[in-house]
């Protein structure tokens, strides 16, 4: 029993709110990334084609400006000391014509000799120009022993990344004699890729702020429903049965609508087991108990007068010996229709215990009440009821007493018991009052 907590203090409170929002926005912002990687993938591939393009014609345009400015083949002289001529001219060291080439774009080139790095637009941090080295291993492998020309997207030389295009040169007999390289930094290509992702990743995040607001404003809307729902559960589990939910809730065609309507019924349901009597359909004892109190309070307040009585079917016994339990029920309840229809508009009537009922005349004073009371007592007389056929009659005797400011339920009750007491002393069926 230690185990079992108290439900707020097991339950942390937690709105459906950021729940609702939050299952929302993760597939967006999912979807907003999934889309900016498949946008970058596919620039990506435009752009290594558009590079690639772009490497080559630079390349056909060095080869060909070479051959044009300097017609004939590419040969070296000397072992120790190197020199590369092509046709006349020499060219270590003459860098007039490539710097040409690339003057005005952002690619670099650089002629080989086989695999050596004979003049190139490329310097290192020192301002010296990267010559005199030998080409990568997989270039040399990929390139001038395999003939074929090849892009690569990510070649590291000198520290910096670049896009690289490697087209073959061939002298005049058809040999592989060396080749061209193309180069252009892959940072400049990011930045390119990146800066046309930025409206795309703008958009995105618009959209998301926009799901967001609007999805918010309808979440709102919705806990706000279900806030007031709960309010209203709340109420009810505090056992204020009274209380009405708001009707553009009520009429709702949907499941919230439903759902407060169910919560109505489960209250007149609570409210009838609480209240009424489960055979008779009239007030049960509790019930009456309150009234009563009820009664007492505004008498005080608003010096309205009461009357209190007690009323008890006659031999009821014998009726439930000689017909038997069922027929005392029929008889109980033919009664307790009576005296709720006899005190509609005078006060109100209850099951008081087995066939004891509890009548309360309300703001009206004590003659009247008698009066009434006397009527009653007739009309139950004289009510035939049928039971398997035959008819029988019951009696009752009441005692009633005049209602006082000072009174509390258990004394007023006392008096009409002991006034109960005499009717049935001095011959049951009768009204006995304590003028
Ligand atoms: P008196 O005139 O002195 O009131 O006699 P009585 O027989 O009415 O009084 P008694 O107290 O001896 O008997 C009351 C009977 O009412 C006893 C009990 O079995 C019966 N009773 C109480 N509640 C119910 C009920 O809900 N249904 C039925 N059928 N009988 C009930
Ligand atoms: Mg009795
Ligand atoms: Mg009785």
């Amino acid at each position: 029993m230690d185990k079992e907590k108290n439900p707020k203090e097991a339950i942390k409170e937690k709105s459906i709110h950021g729940e609702m929002l939050f299952s929302i926005l993760v597939p967006t912002i999912v979807t907003l990334v999934v889309i900016m990687l498949l946008f970058d993938t596919l620039m990506k591939i435009t752009v290594d084609n558009d590079v690639k393009r772009e490497l080559d014609n630079m390349a056909n345009v060095a080869i060909n400006m070479m051959d044009r400015e300097n017609p004939g083949d590419y040969t070296k002289v000397g072992e120790e000391e190197v020199v590369i001529y092509k046709g006349e001219t020499v060219l270590n060291n003459n860098y007039d014509l490539i710097d040409k080439i690339v003057d005005g774009t952002d690619l670099d080139i650089t002629f080989f000799y086989k695999d050596l790095r004979v003049i190139s637009t490329l310097v290192d941090d020192n301002g010296n120009r990267l010559v005199n080295l030998a080409a990568h291993s997989k270039v040399t492998r990929e390139v001038l022993e395999e003939g074929k020309s090849r892009f690569y997207n990510n070649v590291t030389l000198d520290g910096v990344i670049y896009y690289a295009y490697y087209k073959v040169i061939y002298n005049s007999d058809g040999q592989i004699i060396g080749m061209v390289e193309v180069l252009k930094s892959a940072k400049k290509v990011t930045l390119y890729i990146v800066i046309r992702l930025i409206p795309v990743f703008f958009v995105g995040i618009m959209g998301i702020i926009l799901i967001a607001l609007v999805n918010r404003k309808m979440i709102n809307r919705f806990v706000d429903i279900l806030r007031r729902l709960e309010k209203q559960f709340n109420t009810v589990s505090k056992g204020k049965l009274d209380s009405q939910v708001d009707t553009s809730i009520l009429n709702r065609p949907d499941e919230i609508g439903s759902m407060a309507r169910s919560v109505t019924k489960m209250q007149k349901a609570l409210k009838a087991m609480i209240e009424l009597d489960a055979l008779t359909q009239i007030n049960n004892r509790r019930r009456g108990d309150t009234k009563l109190s009820t009664t007492i309070f505004k008498a005080k307040n608003n010096g309205t007068q009461f009357s209190v009585a007690i009323g008890d079917i006659d031999y009821f016994k014998k009726i439930n010996d000689t017909y038997g339990h069922d027929a005392g029920d029929k008889v109980l309840v033919t009664v307790a229709n009576i005296l709720r229809k006899s005190m509609n508009g005078k006060g109100f009537v209850a099951r008081w215990g087995g066939e004891e009922f509890l009548l309360v005349f309300e703001r009206m004073d004590y003659e009247t009440a008698v009066k009434y009371l006397k009527r009653i007592d007739e009309i139950i007389a004289k009510e035939t009821i049928k039971i398997n056929g035959t008819t029988i009659k019951v009696t009752m005797s009441f005692g009633i007493t005049r209602g006082r400011t000072e009174d509390e339920n258990n004394k007023v009750i006392k008096r009409a018991d002991e006034m109960l007491y005499k009717a049935k002393s001095t011959g049951r069926n009768r009204v006995i009052a304590d003028f």
